[in-house]
């Protein structure tokens, strides 16, 4: 698989699994990896879910469409994100699926979802 920048940009950078550095104001990365528009046209293995709620603190954080179909094509590919109550990075098992009992990054159990 193929992952390429949120932003289209170069990466200024490459570690902590993120091309550009955190921006102190939101806890944000100031660009993101996400799979490529061909990788992503194969097929999620999860559904495509946009909010997650940090377990936590209760602050329900969105996601942009592209990393929503990067995460749902391949659900380990981000190990940690944002909580926007927070403002700091958090390991995805800190969150769940808004409406469900699915913490981000796992693949909720189900084995009838392959990759094609
Ligand atoms: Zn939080």
């Amino acid at each position: 698989m193929t992952k390429v920048t949120l932003s289209g940009r170069p990466p200024e950078q490459d570690v902590p699994g993120a091309p550009a550095p955190i921006d102190p104001a939101t806890g944000m990365h100031r660009d993101y990896w996400v799979l490529s528009e061909e990788d992503r046209a194969k097929g999620f293995i999860r559904p495509v879910r946009f909010k997650y709620v940090h377990k936590s603190c209760g602050a329900v954080t969105r996601m942009a469409p592209i990393l929503a179909e990067t995460y749902a094509r391949d659900p380990t590919f981000y190990g940690a994100t944002v909580c926007v109550g927070c403002k700091k990075q958090l390991p995805v098992a800190e969150l769940l699926w808004v409406g469900t009992q699915d913490e981000a990054g796992s693949c909720g159990g189900r084995t009838d979802l392959v990759f094609q």
